[in-house]
C-alpha cells in the first residue's frame, strides 16, 4: 500500500453512501472504498458516518457485528466524521432516546429543526473549514443541544450547534456531500494526516 494514499472508509449499511463516494473520489491522494466488515473497517485510516436513520443505522452495527469493533478503532483514535445520522450515531446522550455508540461528550436533539423547516439551505462563513463560505444543507437534521468541556465548537447556525469536533471525532449535522464544495472533506483528511 502506498503510505501516501489516504484509505477512506464510508460505513455503508444504509445512508447517503454513493454521495460521500463521489466526493470523496474528487480528492487527490484518497482512495474511498465502502465499509460493510470488520476487515474493511480494519484497513480503513479513517471513517466516515453517512446521513440517512440512525435507528437503523445502529441495528444494522449490531447484525453486521461492526458495533463493538468500530467502537475500538475510535477509542482507538482511528478519525471519524458522522454527518447527520452519523453525528447522532456518536453522541452521549440523545434527547428522549436510548444513544448508540456514546463516544462523543455531546447531547443531540433529532429532527431538531422542526417540521416547517425539515430540509433546508443556507451558506456561511465557518472559519475552521476554510477562508471562503461554506454551503450547509440540512435534512431532518439534529442539532448539539449541549457540549462537554472537551468539545470544540466549530459551526452554529441560528443559536444552535451544528459541527463540532473532539479529539478524532468531527460531526455535522449538514450534508457536504449533497454540495459540491469540499472544504469539510479537506479538513477531515487533515485530521487523517
Ligand atoms: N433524522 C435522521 C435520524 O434521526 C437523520 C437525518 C439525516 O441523516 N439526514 O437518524
Amino acid at each position: 500500500m502506498d503510505p501516501a494514499v489516504k484509505h477512506i472508509g464510508v460505513l455503508a449499511l444504509q445512508g447517503s453512501v454513493a454521495e460521500h463516494m463521489a466526493a470523496l473520489e474528487r480528492l487527490p491522494g484518497v482512495r474511498a472504498f465502502e465499509v460493510r466488515r470488520t476487515r474493511e473497517l480494519m484497513e480503513a485510516d479513517a471513517l466516515i458516518l453517512p446521513g440517512g436513520e440512525s435507528t437503523t443505522i445502529a441495528k444494522l452495527l449490531r447484525i453486521f457485528d461492526l458495533f463493538e469493533p468500530l467502537c475500538a478503532r475510535i477509542q482507538g483514535g482511528m478519525p471519524v466524521w458522522g454527518t447527520c445520522a452519523g453525528m447522532i450515531l456518536l453522541a452521549r446522550k440523545i434527547i428522549g432516546e436510548p444513544s448508540h455508540l456514546r463516544l462523543m461528550d455531546i447531547t443531540v436533539r433529532r429532527n431538531a429543526f422542526g417540521r416547517q423547516s425539515d430540509s433546508f439551505a443556507e451558506t456561511v462563513r465557518v472559519p475552521a473549514f476554510g477562508p471562503g463560505e461554506t454551503p450547509l444543507v440540512f435534512i431532518r437534521a439534529p442539532w448539539i443541544e449541549s457540549a462537554g468541556p472537551e468539545v470544540e465548537v466549530l459551526c452554529t447556525l441560528h443559536g444552535h450547534i451544528v459541527a463540532a469536533r473532539q479529539q478524532n471525532m468531527l460531526v455535522t449535522s449538514f450534508h457536504p456531500e449533497l454540495t459540491d464544495n469540499l472544504n469539510v472533506y479537506r479538513y477531515f483528511l487533515r485530521m487523517a494526516d
